[in-house]
């Protein structure tokens, strides 16, 4: 029988790679070499020729991006062969405690908390620390969580505060007992769940008989453990990866797991692939020749059999205006589809979103503030998740004063803490019924009629047609609604068109408490997949560098190379941290197929001020006989301060907003009488706030 076009299209060692049967299997090579291709085209193959059923395989990668990809990739191969569990690790951790999770008293739906809710819930357990404190401590217990430790493991080298094992310890008790899990929970308690119950490990052991790994050198060493706890000696088990582009050591992956794989699991063979398609000759050059200034490596050849094209363009330009301005030039030529500008932290996307709409170039932004991390998305779905979930605290924080039911914080501390030291309830929805009358006055009145709405929503879900139609309703009842329709009328904010996009998310869900818990997970878990959903596909990509994992484009604008910006946070001088800068710098330049632009600015404002800078230091590291330069590098020139505003928050100002995160202003202008600050957030976001109106969300720090 003749073979399939997609078995007899890969290399040699690709091949070798795809039809290996049982030992463990490595894969370690460089960009572009085919990794992914060899995983999804392997799952294909166990499916159509080896005739595995795609229920038995799991195939685990870093974003719901490359899920997504992955599955469609899959598809098109041997249809029906998507079927198999193709998920991040965070999803598939959320996937088996929904399952399984009832041994660690966790609920089927569980809501899972992001950093936020995880902030939420600490200040709720120690009041009297410092927001600063409080975001250490999440930190912390977050990472505690990737090296899979526990509140009684030895934890002096994550914190060398003496309360941190206290502080955990406490979060961690109060989480289990609302019921609900954090991000890294995920993966944490999915381990502790197979350690501690052989027949439920047993089950998935028997079920998973494959299992695929992409991106494997970013994985973290809890999420090793997961792995160790699924497999058995008769999984076939194969994990591709590239030293070279592990960025996320910063975040607890361990490189460890891709060079310690062999004597983790004997008998593996190992497959090296060499041969690039992704890139043109030029540019793989760059690629190389950049990465080779690493030490610790295990150092890799790459070629290509495609022609030199077009060599790499270095420009540097006067500002970060110019900076974009020369990237809308290039762009010019309408091909925005193909086309990605790469960033090394979120805030640069600001000016290049200004330009490319001067210039009518659309463009899709990924991974700044997503869109449900939005104040009012998070409003709703906090709702949302009190109505699944009585004890919830953090949404019942949420919502129990918005919009304004006159309910303060000494009423508040009555409901939740109740007459006679009752204990933080386990059901917040009875704890308010039981302050009734306890709480007077205005607050009374507020009580009241959250309660009353809350009865009426559990009245109405099973009426609705679908769950878009219960927020619909949910939204209006609750006030938000008007709520938000006063603030876009003052801030001139789209806040209402962010509900109601929020509405249509939810239209394809049935209006019960599975559907409820189900949409609540997508948007935990999955934004990635939502936000694709759009109709004009023709748009330029926006992206940080971190988050172009494994995609290609066939042009590449990787900007802002300076000192300070990127490689980042340089003037420490950690060699280590300058490796995985650079490693991020290999990442980026392996995206691009044909075209590569690198931009450098001769002066940047950041934060509101405009200082001197000077070219990266990678920069140094390109090979000349490879690019083209444009533009001078800089010369010294004074940089120019911005202009003062007598306000209580002139441009410079240190604040801190509930739902934001830390960030500087950056902007104060005058609007009908009022204050209008623009604040531009460490999260990248620039928003514009009236401190009058919101004032107190608002914190100066
Ligand atoms: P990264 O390290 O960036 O994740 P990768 O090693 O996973 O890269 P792929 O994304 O699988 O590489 O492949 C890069 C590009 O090369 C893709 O467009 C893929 O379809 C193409 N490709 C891979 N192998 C072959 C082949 N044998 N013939 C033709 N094209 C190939
Ligand atoms: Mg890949």
């Amino acid at each position: 029988m003749r073979e399939p076009e997609w078995l007899t299209s890969l290399n040699d060692e690709q091949k070798k790679a795809v039809i290996h049967e049982k030992e463990p299997l490595l894969i370690l090579a460089g960009a572009g070499s085919g990794k992914t291709r060899v995983v999804t085209t392997r799952i294909a193959y166990l499916v159509e020729k080896l005739g595995f059923s795609p229920w038995s395989i799991l195939a685990v990668t870093f974003t719901n991006k490359a899920a997504a990809e992955m599955r469609e990739r899959v598809e098109s191969l041997v249809p029906g062969a998507e079927g198999a569990m193709i998920r991040t690790f965070h999803s598939f951790g959320a996937w088996l405690l929904r399952r399984n999770g009832a041994p660690l008293g966790l609920k089927s739906s569980f809501t899972i908390y992001d950093d936020d809710d995880t902030l939420g819930l600490l200040k709720t357990l120690f009041e009297d620390l410092p927001r600063n404190e409080l975001r250490l401590i999440a930190k912390n217990i977050s990472r505690a969580k990737d090296e899979c430790l526990s509140p009684d493991d030895d934890l002096g080298h994550i914190s060398a505060d003496l309360d941190f094992p206290r502080y955990y310890k406490e979060y961690e008790e109060r989480l289990r007992s609302i019921g609900n899990a954090d991000f890294g929970d995920l993966i944490y308690l999915s381990r502790l769940l197979l350690a501690e119950n052989p027949e439920i490990r047993g089950r998935l052991q028997q079920r998973f008989r494959v299992i695929l790994v992409d991106e494997y050198q970013d994985s973290n060493r809890a999420q090793f453990q997961l792995l160790q706890q699924l497999v058995s000696p008769g999984t076939w088990l194969c994990v591709v990866g590239d030293d070279d582009q592990s960025i996320y050591r910063f975040r607890g992956a361990e490189v460890e797991n891709i060079l310690g794989f062999q004597d983790q699991f004997p008998g593996t063979k190992v497959i090296k692939l060499e041969e690039n398609y992704r890139s043109t000759g030029h540019i793989l050059a760059v690629a190389s020749h950049v990465v080779a200034h690493n030490e610790g490596r295990l150092g890799k050849n790459l070629w290509t059999r495609q022609e030199e094209g077009l060599k790499p363009c270095l420009a540097y330009l006067d500002n970060q205006n110019e900076e974009a301005e020369f990237c809308a030039r290039q762009l010019a030529d309408g091909n925005w589809s193909n086309s990605a500008i790469l960033y090394r932290t979120n805030a640069q996307s600001r000016v290049f979103e200004q330009i490319l709409r001067k210039y009518n170039i659309n463009y899709r932004l990924v991974g700044t503030l997503s869109f449900y991390s939005r104040e009012e998305v998070k409003d709703s779905l906090a709702y949302l998740s009190f109505l699944s979930n009585p004890a919830d605290e953090v949404a019942f924080r949420r919502i129990i004063n918005k919009p304004s039911r006159g309910i303060g914080a000494v009423s508040l501390r009555k409901i939740l803490k109740g007459e006679g030291d009752f204990l933080l309830s386990q059901n917040l929805e009875e704890a308010l019924k039981e302050s009734v009358g306890k709480v007077k006055g205005k607050a009374g009145k507020g009580v009241a009629s959250l309660i009353d709405l809350l009865d009426k929503m559990k009245e109405l879900m099973p009426l609705q047609e679908n769950l878009g139609q219960f927020l619909k309703e949910l939204i209006h009842e609750s006030g938000l609604l008007d709520h938000y329709k006063q603030q876009d009328k003052v801030e001139n904010t789209q806040r209402v068109k962010n509900l109601e996009e929020l509405v249509t998310a939810a239209t394809d869900y049935p209006s019960n408490s599975e559907g409820l818990a189900e949409f609540l997970e997508l948007i935990e878990l999955d934004q990635a997949s939502l936000e694709e959903e759009e109709t004009d596909t023709n748009r330029v990509t926006l992206i940080t560098m971190h988050n172009t994992k494994g995609l290609e484009f066939d042009r590449v604008f990787i900007s802002g190379l300076e000192e300070g910006l990127f490689p980042r946070g340089a003037e420490y001088d950690d060699e280590q941290e300058i490796e995985e800068e650079r490693r991020l710098f290999y990442v980026s330049i392996t995206r691009a197929r044909k075209e590569l632009f690198l931009t450098s600015c001769r002066r940047r404002m950041l934060y509101g001020r405009t200082e001197q800078a000077s070219p990266s230091r990678f920069l140094n590291e390109l090979p000349d006989e490879h690019v083209d330069i444009q533009g001078a590098a800089p010369s010294l020139s004074a940089g120019h301060g911005n202009l003062g505003f007598e306000s209580e928050y002139p441009p410079g100002t240190r604040i801190y907003h509930e739902d934001y995160g830390t960030g500087e202003v950056i902007r104060n202008v005058q609007n009908g009488g009022h204050l209008v600050i623009q604040v531009a957030f460490e999260t990248g976001h620039s928003m514009t706030f009236l401190p009058e109106f919101s004032g107190y969300q608002l914190e100066k720090l």
